[in-house]
Order: structure tokens, then C-alpha cells, then sequence
């Protein structure tokens, strides 16, 4: 025997009790912002059979960003058929568009690495462990473009650091390289219902981009505009300062 049930609910916006207000990633304006249900169509059933019960529900919903008032919709889902091995009801929830919420990479990051990011990006909603994997993989073709083997990730931070040329950019590289191993091996973070984390692990690709490449090219360039414009005379002055204020701290530092 199945019983279906329908139900339309539409929120008023002035609703203070309204339940259905939450924080979510917002398609527009691409950060957590308060979200609110304008209108939801529930759906339920219950499945009775001589060896079993199961009940499935679904939940179609008009949702609205609460800062800059843009609409999507979303369905939530439970169905005690699934997911035997976690407790119920799980919901699975459902973004359409799907969000892209994670930033944009860094234009420096060399072609191919920018592929994988991108890949990345396209796949992280419905696959935040996918997306972790990949970037993990851009993150090993980085320490490739940075001189190592490219091989063994482990070994090319372990190498870069060795060198100096990690700085305070070690963390960001272990972390990468230990949430993206769990995301292709059974490990201790559950990043299926983490996408924060994932989202975070973006953030620190283009913080290491910016602080290993932007940031070095950037000061390259500045190192050949002074020689392009400032004059002889001048650097000469500028290498006496620096030179007298070099001795003079460490007479300071002897005193
Ligand atoms: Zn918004």
C-alpha cells in the first residue's frame, strides 16, 4: 500500500517564524549569505509492503538570497531505500543553477594547472571530493613548474622546503596534498558533506599562486623599471644610504 501526500506551502517574506531562513553559498553574490524559502511543493510517500516499510520525501523550493534578493531553487530529498550505513533521515539537497561559488584561479598559474582549477570549479558542487582530487593534482604539477619531479608530492614539498623556497607556504601545500589523498583514499575527513573545506583549499591554490609566482614576476618588474629609470648618480646615492644605514645598525647592534 503507498500513500502519497502533496503539500504547497508559500512564505510571506514578513513570516518571523519562517524555519526555512539559512545560510547558504549564494550564486550571486558567491559567499554564505541568510537565505529564505519563498514557496515550497512537498512531496511524501510511504511504501508498505509484507517485509518492509520505506518512506521517501521531497521537498521543490523557491529559495531567495536575503542580501541581494536573487532566486533559485533547490530540492531536498530523504529516502529510507539509501544510505542504510548512516543515520535517517539523510537529506540530499539539490542546487539549480548549481553554485559556483569558489574564486576564480590566479591568471598567473601556468595553462595547464589552470585547466585542472577550472575542472575543478566546474565539478565542485556535485563533487566536492572530486574537485579536492584535482586540485591536489594541480597543486603536484605546480611543485613540477617549480623545478621538482613531479612524481612524488610528498618528495617535491619535502625538496622545496629543504630549498627555502616554500616559506610560509608549506601548510597551504599539506594541506592540499593530505584533503586531496582522502578524496581518492579512505581517509579520516568525510569531504563528501564538507565542501567548505574544499572551497577553502581554492582560496590557498591561488594564495600560494599569488605568493610563488604573481608576487615574484611583480617584483621582477619592478627591479627593471629601476634600472630602466632611475639614474646612476641616484643609485649610487641610494647604495651609500643603504650601505651607511647598514653600518651604523650594526655599530647599534655591537652597542
Ligand atoms: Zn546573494
Amino acid at each position: 500500500m503507498t500513500t502519497i501526500f502533496h503539500e504547497f506551502t508559500l512564505y510571506h517574506k514578513d513570516d518571523k517564524d519562517d524555519k526555512d531562513r539559512y545560510s547558504l553559498l549564494c550564486i550571486e553574490c558567491k559567499k554564505e549569505t541568510p537565505h529564505s524559502t519563498v514557496c515550497s511543493y512537498n512531496e511524501e510517500y510511504q511504501r508498505i509492503s509484507d517485509m518492509n516499510t520505506s518512506d521517501w520525501s521531497r521537498k521543490n523550493q523557491i529559495i531567495q538570497c536575503q542580501n541581494c534578493k536573487s532566486v533559485s531553487f533547490r530540492t531536498i530529498t530523504t529516502d529510507s531505500e539509501i544510505d542504510y550505513d548512516i543515520p535517517y533521515p539523510k537529506e540530499v539537497i539539490k542546487y539549480y543553477p548549481d553554485l559556483i561559488t569558489t574564486p576564480d584561479p590566479n591568471q598567473d598559474l601556468p595553462y595547464g594547472i589552470q585547466e585542472d582549477y577550472q575542472e575543478a570549479q566546474a565539478i565542485f558542487f556535485r563533487s566536492p571530493r572530486g574537485a579536492a582530487a584535482l586540485l591536489r593534482l594541480a597543486i603536484q604539477k605546480l611543485c613540477k613548474h617549480l623545478g621538482e619531479k613531479g612524481k612524488n608530492i610528498n618528495d617535491d614539498i619535502a625538496a622545496l622546503v629543504k630549498k627555502g623556497h616554500l616559506a610560509q607556504n608549506q601548510q597551504a601545500f599539506d594541506i592540499i596534498r593530505i584533503v586531496g589523498n582522502n578524496a581518492v583514499h579512505p581517509g579520516e575527513l568525510d569531504l563528501k558533506n564538507d565542501p567548505k573545506t574544499v572551497n577553502t583549499l581554492f582560496q590557498l591554490t591561488n594564495l600560494i599562486a599569488e605568493s610563488m609566482i604573481t608576487h615574484p614576476k611583480k617584483v621582477k618588474q619592478v627591479n627593471a623599471l629601476y634600472d630602466k629609470i632611475i639614474p646612476f648618480t641616484e643609485k649610487e646615492r641610494i647604495t651609500n644610504r643603504d650601505t651607511n644605514k647598514t653600518k651604523h645598525t650594526n655599530k647599534k647592534n655591537v652597542a
